[in-house]
């Protein structure tokens, strides 16, 4: 039998937690539908969420799980394989179960896809890092590495300097002339040290990153490595619904009113599968945003067909 809520949340992540808490508060029948893989699992810790800095994600997440519980909001760990429109929605699990709502949230997030170098990706999130606001100041005054996977790790590049003054850009497989010559000028100016060459391998000791191999054999040591992963953000439901996307460098993301209604009625998108830089913070406001937005707009959509 296909079981019917007011609204379905696809992703139980910040974003996903956050719209299902103020839905069930709202006292809305809702159904979170999780995969359980959030995007900051490598991670020991969450920095930059007031009042919950240094929290485990999962541990965040798990309080979430225990709060939505308590306004009889349901979870169920499954995947979303499909989803289509009629009146309301009807959403496949891969378990072969289906569900009905009136509105859905989409929340699934976005997958990193790491460059192909050996030892880099089982030290991401430890030591192998893409983001300075959430690991600069662990790792502030070390000696970093930035491997280059598109012009844009300059930015980065110049970016982390503000955590330690010792940064070296490896180019990988970017060329030194595809740099701009203001980029030159900004690395200079930072101090930060540019080395040509394709990264081989990330060397690790000790369960500790100490550096990198280049191709010609030359080693380099380095304390962390930062990378821009390349990311793919979890659309694909949105497009099985015909949502119109927006190319960004980072990305295919979601048209969305400030709210997160995308451009299919009845369809909102909120964290990283609406955007590239929605931090864990961010994700949670977003979600509550569009939680409370479906909570007034179903009220406002009831009274008047009862007009
Ligand atoms: C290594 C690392 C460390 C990070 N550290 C920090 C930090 O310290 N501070 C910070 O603010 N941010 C940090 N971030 C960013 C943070 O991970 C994101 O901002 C946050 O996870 C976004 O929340 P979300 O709810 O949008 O997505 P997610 O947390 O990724 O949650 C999405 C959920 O949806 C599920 N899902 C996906 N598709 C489906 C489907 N079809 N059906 C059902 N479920 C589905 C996934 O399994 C997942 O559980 C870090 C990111 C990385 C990669």
């Amino acid at each position: 039998m296909t079981e019917t809520y007011e609204v379905i949340v696809i992703g139980g992540g910040a974003a996903g937690l956050s719209a299902a808490l103020v839905l069930g508060r709202a006292r809305r029948r809702t159904l979170v539908i999780d995969a359980g893989e959030p995007r900051n699992a490598p991670s020991a810790h969450m920095q930059g969420y007031l009042s919950r800095d240094g929290m485990a994600p999962a541990e965040f997440l798990a309080i979430g799980r225990e709060e939505i519980a308590r306004y009889g909001v349901d979870l169920v760990r499954d995947r979303a394989v499909d989803v289509t429109k009629d009146s309301d929605f009807t959403v496949a699990l891969e378990s072969g179960r289906s569900v009905r709502a009136r509105r859905l949230v989409i929340a699934t997030g976005l997958k990193d896809e790491l460059p192909d170098v050996p030892g880099l990706a089982e030290r991401f999130g430890r030591d192998a890092l893409h983001c300075p606001y959430c690991h600069g100041w662990e790792v502030r005054d070390q000696a970093f590495g930035v491997l280059t996977t598109t012009p844009l790790s300059v930015h980065q590049a110049l970016m982390v300097s503000q955590w330690s003054k010792d940064v070296t850009l490896f180019l990988h497989e970017v060329e030194e002339s595809e740099l701009s010559a203001d980029d030159v000028r900004r690395l200079g100016v930072a101090g930060v040290k540019v080395v040509p060459g394709a990264v081989a391998e990330v060397l690790v000791e000790e369960d500790r990153l100490t550096g990198v191999r280049l191709a010609d054999g030359s080693t380099h040591a380095r304390e962390a490595l930062f990378v821009a992963p390349r990311a793919v953000p979890q659309t694909d439901l949105l497009q099985r619904l015909g949502a119109e996307l927006t190319e960004t460098p980072f990305g295919a993301y979601p048209v969305v009113d400030p709210t997160g209604l995308t451009s299919v009625a009845g369809v909102w998108a909120a964290g990283n599968a609406m955007g590239f830089a929605e931090q864990v913070v961010n994700a949670a406001a977003g979600g509550y945003r569009a939680g409370a937005t479906i909570n007034g707009e179903l009220l406002m959509s009831d009274l008047d067909a009862a007009l």
